[in-house]
C-alpha cells in the first residue's frame, strides 16, 4: 500500500491537505518532523499514516488520558490496530497491553510520559521495533510555553536508551518562536522538516456580542442552534450555574461543569456532552482540556476571558471537524470587574517575590486590557487575533462580527456629557445600570427606591434605548472618559479626560451597526454573523436527509457505546446527503468512509438512504454541485463562506 492507498482505505479521504504530505514523505523517507499547525488541521495523519507504512510500532507520547483514549476508539473505528497505556488502567491491563504489543497486535501505542521510565516500559521498547516516536502537544517540552510538563523530559533520555534511534515526530498548535526551539532543541530533533501552517482557522466565524441583556441574547441563540453541540463559557462557578438554570429551566439540553462539583458528576457530566446526550455543556475554564469532540459547532463566552491566550485556546474547541463554527463573545464592562476581581483572588505563585507578583499582576492586566480592546474594535477581528499572536491576515478576513457589520459613525458627544454630568449629579455613588436607567427615564422599582427621578439627569435621554445609552457609556470607559471603582460595584467615576468632554474640546463617535440607527430602537440582540454552517449548501430536502442520518448515527452510536462523532463526521453525513450513495463504491466514494467504517455501518446507511429517497436521487443542494459539497471545505481565498448567494445567511 502506498499513503494514498492508506489515507483512503483507512480515513476514507481522497487527498492529503496542505502540509500533510510534506511531512508524512519526510517521515517515510526516515527524516524526523515537526508540525506545527492550528488545531483541526490534521495532525493525527501526519503520523497515523506513515505508522501504518513504517515496519514497526509507532509510539505516540500525549500528556492526556482523556484524549490517547479518544484517539484510540477512533483509530479502532478505522479498523486500525491501537492501543493506550496510562494510568487509567490497572497493572494487569498494562502487562496484557505490552504482551500483545510484542506480539505485534498494534501499529501505534500512545502513551503518557511518566510510563517511559518504568522499568516495564523500558524492557518492552527495548525487545520491540519502534519505528517512530511522535510526540503529541510537543509545546509541553517548553518551560517557555504556558503548559510546561516535567514529565515530558523524560522522552528524551527514553530515546537515548533505546537499541535504535527510531525517527521522531513532533506535533502542536502552540508554539511561538522561542517555544519552537525548543522543542527541536530539547527533544534533540535532528535536522527535522518543519512545517508551521499559521493560527488562522479559517472555519470559525468570529463576533463580539454587547447585549444588554445576556440571558435573552443567549436563551435566543441557544434556540436558534438547537440541535448543535455547543459549549457555553462563564467565568464563574455562580455564572455557570445560573445560566445552566436558565438554559435547563427552559429544556434545554444542558449539562455542566466547573471545578466544584464532584468528580464522578463531572465526569459524568462530560460523557454527556461528548455522547451528544446533552450536546449543550455549560462550563468554566476548567472544562475543555484533553476534549476532542470534534463537531462542536459554537464556543459562547458569557463573560470575557482573562486573556487572548484563553480565549483563544477555549473558542478554538469549535469545529475540529473543519466545518463552519462560531465562536461569540458576550461583552459588557461588568465582565472587567470580574476578570480583576478573579486576578486578584487568585494564589499567588509559590515562592514568588513582591516584584515577581508586581510583574506578574502588571502582565495579567495587560492582558486583560488586550480582551478589552478585542471586545471594542469595530476592525476585523480574526486579524487583531493573528496580530496578537504575531501573524498577519488579510487586514479583513469577511467572515467575523466586524467584517460582516457595517458601521456608520456617530457622534454622541452631547449624549456622553449629559452622561458624565449625570454622573457628577448623582455624586458618582452608582454603577452603570443606575446611571443608564436614569438618563433613559426607566421607571423600575429599583430606581424607584433611588429615588432618581429627582435628579435633573432623569429621562435627559428618553428616546434612547438602555442599550443605547449603555454603548455610550461603554465607549467612554474605553476612551477613559469615565472610570470605574475596581470592586464588584463597579461604580462610575469621573475621570481627569472627562472635563475635554464637558468643556466641549473632546468629542465621543461611536461606531454603530448601520441596521440599527443610531441606536434609539430597542437592540436587536442577535448575532451579526447569522449562520453558515456545513448543511448550508443542503435544501431544505437535504436538511431533512441529513437530520434523518443524524438519528440513525445516534442509535449506531448507542448501540457500539462510542460518541455519534466517531461514527461518521458532520460533513461526511452532508456529503452523504449530497451523493446519496445507493451501493457499495458509490458509498465508499463519499468522504469520510474508509473500507472499515464501511464494513461496519456502511449497509445501515445505505438501507437507510435508498428507504428515504425511495431509491431515486434527488436533488438536495443549492446550486451546481462543487468542492463545497465533495467534502473538505474550499481552501484559501475567500474560503467556504465567500461564494456569493448561497451559504450565506446574512445579517438578521
Ligand atoms: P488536529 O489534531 O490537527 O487538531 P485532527 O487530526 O483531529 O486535527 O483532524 C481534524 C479533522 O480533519 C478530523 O475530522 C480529520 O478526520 C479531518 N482530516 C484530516 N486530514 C484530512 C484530509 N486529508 N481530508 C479530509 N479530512 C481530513
Ligand atoms: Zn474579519
Amino acid at each position: 500500500m502506498d499513503k494514498f492507498e492508506v489515507l483512503k482505505k483507512y480515513f476514507g479521504y481522497d487527498s492529503f491537505r496542505e502540509g500533510q504530505e510534506l511531512l508524512i514523505d519526510s517521515v517515510l523517507a526516515g527524516r524526523d518532523v515537526l508540525g506545527i499547525m492550528p488545531t483541526g488541521a490534521g495532525k493525527s495523519i501526519c503520523y497515523q499514516v506513515p505508522a501504518l507504512l513504517l515496519p514497526g510500532i509507532t509510539l505516540v507520547i500525549s500528556p492526556l488520558i482523556s484524549l490517547m483514549k479518544d484517539q484510540v476508539q477512533a483509530l479502532k473505528q478505522a479498523g486500525i490496530a491501537a492501543a493506550y497505556i496510562n494510568s487509567s488502567l490497572t497493572e494487569g491491563q498494562i502487562a496484557k497491553a505490552l504482551e500483545y504489543g510484542a506480539q505485534g497486535r498494534y501499529k501505534i501505542i500512545y502513551v503518557a510520559p511518566e510510563r517511559l521510565e518504568t522499568y516495564g516500559f523500558l524492557q518492552f521498547a527495548g525487545r520491540v521495533e519502534l519505528s517512530m516516536v511522535t510526540v503529541d502537544e510537543a509545546h509541553c517540552i517548553s518551560q517557555w510555553g504556558q503548559d510546561f510538563r516535567p514529565s515530558y523530559l523524560k522522552i528524551v533520555e527514553f530515546v537515548r536508551r533505546l537499541p535504535a534511534r527510531p525517527i521522531l515526530s513532533a506535533f502542536t498548535a502552540t508554539a511561538t518562536g522561542a517555544v519552537k526551539e525548543d522543542i527541536a532543541c530539547v527533544l534533540g530533533l535532528r535536522d527535522p522538516q518543519v512545517l508551521v501552517t499559521g493560527f488562522d482557522r479559517k472555519n470559525l466565524f468570529f463576533a463580539v456580542e454587547t447585549p444588554g441583556k445576556k440571558d435573552e441574547y443567549l436563551l435566543r441563540y441557544a434556540r436558534e442552534h438547537e440541535r448543535e453541540s455547543g459549549i457555553v463559557y462563564c467565568a464563574t462557578r455562580k455564572n455557570v450555574e445560573a445560566v445552566y438554570e436558565l438554559l435547563s429551566s427552559r429544556g434545554m439540553p444542558v449539562t455542566k461543569y466547573h471545578a466544584g462539583l464532584e468528580n464522578e458528576e463531572r465526569q459524568a457530566n462530560q460523557e454527556d456532552f461528548i455522547y451528544d446526550r446533552k450536546p449543550v455543556m455549560v462550563a468554566t475554564n476548567a472544562f475543555g482540556m484533553g476534549i476532542d469532540k470534534s463537531d462542536i459547532r459554537y464556543v459562547l463566552h458569557y463573560n470575557m476571558p482573562q486573556s487572548m491566550e484563553n480565549y483563544y485556546q477555549e473558542a478554538g474547541r469549535a469545529g475540529r471537524d473543519g466545518e463552519p463554527s462560531e465562536c461569540v463573545l458576550l461583552y459588557s464592562p461588568q465582565d472587567v470587574i470580574i476578570n480583576r476581581f478573579l486576578l486578584e483572588s487568585k494564589e499567588p505563585a509559590a515562592g514568588a517575590s513582591s516584584e515577581d507578583l508586581a510583574a506578574m499582576g502588571e502582565r495579567d492586566n495587560r492582558r486583560l486590557q488586550v480582551m478589552v480592546n478585542y471586545c471594542m474594535t469595530r476592525n476585523c477581528l480574526r486579524e487583531y487575533i493573528l496580530r496578537y499572536f504575531g501573524e498577519y491576515g488579510s487586514g479583513a478576513c469577511g467572515n467575523c462580527g466586524n467584517c460582516r457589520q457595517e458601521f456608520q459613525e456617530a457622534d454622541v458627544t452631547k449624549e456622553a456629557k449629559a452622561v458624565a454630568e449625570c454622573v457628577l449629579e448623582m455624586r458618582q455613588r452608582y454603577g452603570i445600570n443606575v446611571v443608564a436607567g436614569t438618563l433613559a427615564g426607566e421607571d423600575t422599582a429599583k430606581l424607584r427606591e433611588y429615588g432618581v427621578s429627582a435628579y435633573h439627569a432623569y429621562g435627559r435621554l428618553k428616546g434612547w434605548s438602555l442599550g443605547g445609552v449603555r454603548e455610550v457609556i461603554t465607549q467612554m470607559l474605553t476612551e477613559g472618559f469615565l472610570g470605574q471603582t475596581q470592586d464588584k460595584y463597579a461604580l462610575l467615576k469621573v475621570t481627569a479626560k472627562t472635563r475635554e468632554l464637558t468643556e466641549g474640546e473632546a468629542k465621543l463617535i461611536l461606531k454603530r451597526p448601520k441596521r440599527d440607527g443610531a441606536g434609539q430602537q430597542e437592540e436587536s440582540g442577535t448575532s451579526k454573523g447569522g449562520k453558515r454552517r456545513k448543511s448550508d449548501i443542503l435544501n431544505s430536502r437535504g436538511l431533512e436527509l441529513f437530520d434523518r442520518l443524524r438519528e440513525l448515527r445516534t442509535e449506531l452510536a448507542r448501540e457500539e457505546g462510542v460518541p455519534p462523532y466517531m461514527i461518521f463526521s458532520d460533513k461526511t453525513l452532508v456529503d452523504m446527503c449530497v451523493k446519496q450513495p445507493f451501493d457499495r463504491g458509490e458509498m465508499l466514494e463519499v468522504s469520510g468512509v474508509g473500507e472499515n467504517k464501511y464494513a461496519r455501518y456502511g449497509q445501515r446507511f445505505l438501507e437507510r438512504i435508498k428507504s428515504l429517497t425511495g431509491g431515486t436521487k434527488e436533488k438536495t443542494y443549492f446550486g451546481e454541485l462543487d468542492e463545497a459539497a465533495a467534502g473538505e471545505p474550499v481552501r484559501g481565498g475567500s474560503g467556504a463562506w465567500g461564494r456569493s448567494g448561497r451559504g450565506r445567511k446574512h445579517y438578521r
